[in-house]
């Protein structure tokens, strides 16, 4: 799976869809350029939450808010103080941690113990073994579940607050090591804040200091009212944004799964006080069906209800993905209460509460929030497309199964010799089809390659021009993932293609 994972990476290099940021010199941690085929694909996502959010939804509008906020907002939002990740570091290795991760790492390693022994035991008993029975009866299961299950309380409990020794303390006593040096030699643990932060302005009696903000949400919660007066939004309704976010992260891995400029689609639902627990489930069940709607398979996805509720929530979920790395949160969908919009009250001095027609009171909404990554996204779907095929000739083709819709070149035209005409007639064809969707134009090496380069950058659909086509005006249209190949009229190319395309 790890082999896996470093293929997709490699890929999307290779392909233009993800570069390391400031390549030539050496890169910037954690940070990445979208290329040529990535951006496409990116911009398809991002469509096609968009739409699910603002077109299919008559009380859902988007706005799109700067990047720089009053600092005040962070203030209020509890982001100054209390946006942060408990850090450590090893002292032989010099790298940096964060405690959670590494107790959390040590809890899974404890199920993956658990699960170990399950599948041991099913391969000795066959068909009569009984999982329920097992986990019960099992000495060996039942001290893993014992350790495992004290760990957790213990770690649960550490959060709280968060009590930095504690999780110092966690970790000796597991006996945690350093992956890379392999040894003990731990720091205390210590809180760092992962906003970014810069200067604003350059008066003689000095400047501001502004962050860069963490997350999108804030620029719609001090819109909402502005939003909801010029729109005559009635309560229900929603805001939608999409846009950069920034996180100093400590540690910096896997890829795209956990960058320091990303960005997110986040859609805030404001309900009257008292209905969230009820919006809740309604938004959790929109949300999967719009993930299961990909054709990726129930199978891989599941929800992470939380245990342990930030200050602000009430109920919190992940949808999760199968990454090839394991399950890892893709969306948070949270009910926030009206901690947000109250403490915007507060801290701004000014009264933003919704004066509700049907029932003549005025109340602060509460809120249930919808936030996921295009990148996580990006990646979830670059994971679960990318293929390695064996051929019947023995060869290996990479496929990358995009769901047509996403993908970045929706049609690849080939002249099938550089000359007769061919060309030209080619080119005609893209200057007709280009209004319709995103077209691209290859003469260069055999059908066979550049079959094969349409491939590894998910194109659905190839058309050859041959010279009957110069005759009988028809092309070979050649489906990308049965690779089978169809004679079509140049003139349905156009209503064959669109719809399986379009978001
Ligand atoms: P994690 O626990 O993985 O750090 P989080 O719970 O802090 O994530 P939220 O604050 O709920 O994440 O952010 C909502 C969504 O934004 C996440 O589900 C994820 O898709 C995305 N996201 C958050 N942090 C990052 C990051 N550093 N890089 C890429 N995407 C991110």
């Amino acid at each position: 799976q790890e082999d896996v994972f470093k293929k997709i990476v490699s890929h999307c290099k290779e392909y233009g869809f993800v570069f390391p940021s400031s390549e030539i010199y050496d890169g910037l941690g954690a940070v990445y350029d979208y290329g040529q085929n990535g951006v496409e694909l990116k911009n398809n996502i991002k469509q096609y939450w968009w739409k699910a959010m603002t077109m299919l939804h008559e009380n859902i509008v988007g706005i799109d808010s700067a990047i720089f906020m009053h600092p005040t907002i962070w203030k209020a939002s509890g982001h100054v103080d209390a946006f942060n990740d408990p850090l450590i570091d090893n002292r032989d290795s010099k790298k940096r941690y964060r405690a959670d991760v590494l107790i959390e790492d040590q809890i899974a390693k404890y199920d993956e113990k658990i699960q170990k022994e399950v599948e041991k035991a099913r391969k000795r008993f066959g068909d009569s073994f009984d999982e329920a029975k097992y986990m019960e009866t099992s000495e060996r299961v039942k001290e893993a579940k014992e350790k495992r299950d004290n760990l957790h309380a213990r770690y649960a409990a550490a959060m709280q607050g968060p009590d930095l020794e504690a999780l110092k303390q966690i970790i000796l006593d597991e006996e945690i090591v350093d992956p890379i040096s392999g040894t003990k030699n731990w720091t205390d643990v210590r809180q760092f804040n992962l906003m970014f932060s810069t200067e604003m302005g350059a008066s003689a009696d000095g400047s501001m200091k502004v962050y860069l903000r963490p997350e999108t949400a804030q620029g719609i919660f001090v819109n909402y009212l502005n939003v909801q007066k010029t729109g005559r939004m009635k309560i229900p309704f929603g805001i939608a944004q999409i846009g950069k976010a920034f996180r100093n992260e400590i540690v910096a891995r896997q890829f795209i799964f956990r960058m320091r400029e990303f960005e997110q689609m986040e859609m805030q639902f404001f309900v009257q006080p008292g209905t969230e627990l009820e919006w809740f489930p309604k938004w959790k069940e929109t949300r999967m069906k719009w993930h299961l709607a990909l054709g990726f398979g129930a199978e891989n996805y599941r929800f992470h209800d939380h245990e342990k509720l930030a200050h602000y929530a009430n109920a919190a979920t992940d949808i999760e993905f199968k990454m090839p790395f394991g399950f890892k949160e893709v969306e948070g969908i949270h009910s926030r209460t009206n901690f947000d919009l109250s403490q915007h009250e507060k801290f701004s001095g000014k009264s933003i509460k919704y004066f509700d027609p049907q029932t003549n009171e005025s109340y602060t909404p509460y809120v249930i929030e919808t936030s996921i990554g295009v990148d996580r996204m990006f990646l979830s779907i670059m994971c679960h497309a990318y293929c390695e095929e064996k051929l019947e000739n023995g060869e290996t083709r990479v496929v990358l199964k995009l769901p047509a819709a996403l993908a970045p070149v929706k049609l690849a035209v080939m002249p099938l010799v550089k000359k007769d005409g061919l060309p030209e007639k080619a080119r005609e064809i893209i200057n007709d089809l280009k209004f319709h969707f995103n077209c691209q134009y290859d003469e260069k090496d055999s059908i066979g390659k550049r079959y094969r380069r349409q491939d590894a950058i998910g194109t659905p659909y190839c058309v050859t021009v041959d010279h009957d086509t110069l005759n009988d005006g028809c092309v070979t249209l050649r489906f990308r993932d049965t690779m089978e190949q169809e004679r079509v009229k140049i003139s349905d190319l156009a209503s064959i293609i669109e719809d399986k395309v379009s978001i």
